[in-house]
């Protein structure tokens, strides 16, 4: 499954991106430009508007209801059945929602702090915009704080 986030909904795609979900998201978008990406790439709008859904068949949307992104990511995991899948948590770019690869620490070692290089096993990069990805403790945080707020989905 794959989405696209309208403008008002990046704190959401950032989270869809996390949990490693492809998901279309672009500060400015209008109508038609969102209504083109969503039908040459097959994407599921997930939106605010409720001028747009008129604009969109039914089956192809959810509109969001809320303004809080916690409440935003429960509604499209309860609505579309998300589930969670370990090895594709931090799988994608959460800048440019490519997918990372698995990069060795003498490939990146000009890039991250030594401190980082050594206290961490694992690290992925962005081919497109060259991020390094890591899994510290913000990513523990992260993590920890997806799984809690999918835990109060009941499925
Ligand atoms: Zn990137």
């Amino acid at each position: 499954m794959k989405f696209l986030c309208d403008d008002n909904l990046g704190k959401l795609a950032k989270y869809l991106r996390i949990l490693g979900y492809d998901t279309f998201f672009k500060k400015t978008l209008s109508d038609a430009e969102l209504l083109a990406v969503m039908l040459k790439q097959k994407r599921i709008v997930l939106t605010r508007d409720n001028n747009l859904i008129k604009k969109i068949e039914p089956g192809k949307y959810l509109l969001i209801e809320t303004d809080s992104p916690d409440e935003q990511l429960k509604a499209v995991i309860k609505s579309l059945k998300l589930k969670l899948h370990e090895n594709e948590l931090f799988s994608r770019c959460l800048v440019c929602n490519e997918i990372c690869h698995d990069v060795t620490k003498e490939e990146i070692a000009d890039e991250v702090f030594p401190y980082t290089i050594k206290t961490h096993k694992q690290f992925k990069k962005c081919p497109a915009c060259g991020r390094v990805y890591w899994q510290g403790s913000h990513y523990k945080d992260m993590v920890q704080r997806l799984k809690s707020v999918i835990g109060e989905v009941d499925q």
